[in-house]
């Protein structure tokens, strides 16, 4: 009975043996393989056959034949368990003649005949490939990688890194982090870093502080930092993604610098446009003056002709002088969109309604509106913007067709869309941006008169408040112009 229990023992411990995901072999005190297991065949591609009473030798490459026999003598002296080789590169050596990265396990077996030794072979050409793309990868990574571990001492870098600080890479292992940190952020550092370690999760370094890096000969770059931790064998470690932002940071001071040169010519220009109106105002009132005089007092002796002459003039100051007022309007609309309060649309509706009046009674106009928000913005201007929308919408009416004008209110997420739709002419596509431009216009004085302003009066109005305007429309069929605004917007 006891006999039978014992055999089957034997038998599992033979299959636990031969099935074990581990190479496990057996040696004897002259270092000859006596069993090996299936996996052992896998790795070294000799079957059991072919081994069994060979030396151990013969699974090592030739260089480190020596060093093993050394090995397996000093084991057989001072048998104990323990792995072979940590720490170095071990490598065995397949029938076909190829080395692959192993690990070895000795456990001494002591038995009636004598002392064995049971070793365990692992295969580690798996894992020493993914830590070989590993390294790859950092190694041909376009920022430089430093890796660190708890104490701040570089563990790893690549050639990026050596590049971007001017170190090679041996001058940079092993040493602490800080080398790379200029010393006014030194102090701070190890307490940036153990902060990190205590909370590790991939993010930047230093959110909203500007990060430098010390290079070798002395001169701070720009940086930016990522922060990924990395779990190893040897502990959390944490690999850092430096990329140099020089270039990045003078491109950005160059667009400072030209936003406000060009802020300030801009300021300039509509500092003189409102002077030059200004100033060109009063000549022009006096120069229609006196060609009123002169056709007043001088009506009996002048011919036809003279008249008419006259009246071409004074038109001509007329028209001058309307272009010159919309352009103070254009100029005006920066300084007086400044100061923003709280405006009810409907009101400002109303007052634009009221001054269009008279226009609205001879074209027959008919306008309807829906109940409108109360806004941030400057009243006179809002006024100007409903004038002139609906003033173009009588304008630009179809001929014989009685203009229809709806004023809009749609609330949409976080802006208001104000619509002005009419029945009009319509505008074809090709000319849906230009119109909105200074000076821009389809049609010639005759049929429509204008100064080309409105609109551009229009888009400066709305896009001070922080907004946008455009148009749809259908040719011979009418507009809708659309101007949104947001519905908290802080002062401009
Ligand atoms: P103006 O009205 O003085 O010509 P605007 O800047 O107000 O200048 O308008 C520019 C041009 O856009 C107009 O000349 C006209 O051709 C076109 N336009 C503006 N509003 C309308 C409209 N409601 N329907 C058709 N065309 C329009």
């Amino acid at each position: 009975m006891a006999s039978h229990i014992d055999k089957e023992m034997e038998t599992l411990l033979r299959t636990a043996v031969e099935y074990s995901p581990c190479g496990l072999l057996v040696i004897d005190a002259r270092s000859r393989i006596v069993l090996v297991n299936r996996e052992v065949e896998r790795i070294f591609g000799y079957t059991r056959e072919e081994l069994r009473g060979k030396s151990f030798e013969i699974l090592l490459p030739a260089s480190s034949r020596n060093y093993h026999a050394v090995l397996a003598e000093e084991f057989f002296e001072n048998p104990e368990m323990r792995a072979m080789g940590m720490g170095r590169d071990l490598r065995g050596r397949r029938k076909d003649g190829t080395e692959i990265p192993i690990e070895i396990g000795l456990n001494p077996v002591k038995t009636n005949g004598g002392l064995y030794i049971l070793s365990s072979v692992v295969d580690i050409s798996a894992r020493a490939r993914s830590e070989q793309r590993f390294r790859a990868a950092i190694e041909s990574a376009p920022s430089g990688m430093v890796m660190v571990d708890r104490s701040g001492t570089i563990v790893l870098v690549n050639r990026e890194t050596e590049r971007l600080f001017g170190y090679t890479r041996e001058e940079l292992l092993g040493k602490s982090v800080e080398m790379l940190v200029p010393e006014r952020f030194r102090s701070r550092h190890p307490e940036y870093r153990e902060e990190f370690f205590r909370n590790p999760g991939t993010r930047l370094m230093g959110a909203g502080r500007e990060l430098y890096g010390l290079r070798k000969d002395g001169v701070e770059i720009p940086v930016e930092i990522g922060l990924n931790p990395i779990e190893t064998d040897e502990g959390l470690l944490v690999l850092s993604a430096i990329v140099d932002i020089s270039s990045r940071r003078r491109a950005e001071e160059a667009l400072r610098t030209v936003a406000e040169d060009l802020k300030k010519s801009n300021q300039e220009l509509e500092q003189f446009a409102y002077i030059a109106s200004h100033d060109l105002q009063e000549p022009l009132r006096m120069i229609a003056g006196f060609l009123r005089l002169l056709e007043d007092r001088y009506k009996s002796s002048l011919d036809e002709k003279a008249r008419n002459y006259i009246e071409h003039a004074v038109d001509g100051a007329t028209r001058m002088s309307r272009l010159i007022s919309d352009l103070l309007l254009y100029s005006r609309v920066e300084r007086r969109g400044k100061q923003a309060e709280p405006v009810d649309m409907n009101s400002a509706l109303e007052l634009a309604l009221a001054n269009l009046r008279m226009s609205i009674q001879e074209s027959g106009a008919t306008v309807t509106k829906d109940k409108l928000p109360t806004i941030q913005g400057n009243p006179a201007q809002l006024v100007q913007l409903f004038q002139n929308l609906i003033g173009n919408a009588i304008k630009f009416r179809r001929k014989g067709v009685a203009p229809r004008i709806h004023i809009g209110c749609d609330p949409q997420d976080g802006r208001w869309l104000i619509s002005v739709r009419d029945n009009g002419i319509g505008i074809a596509p090709e000319y849906r941006e230009r119109i909105f431009m200074i000076f821009q216009r389809l049609h010639g004085r005759k049929d429509y008169p204008g100064t080309g302003i409105g609109l551009a009066i229009c888009k400066k109005i709305v896009e001070q408040l922080g907004g946008s305007i455009w148009v749809e429309s259908v040719f011979d069929e009418g507009s809708t112009f659309y101007c949104t605004f947001p519905k908290n917007q802080p002062a401009p």
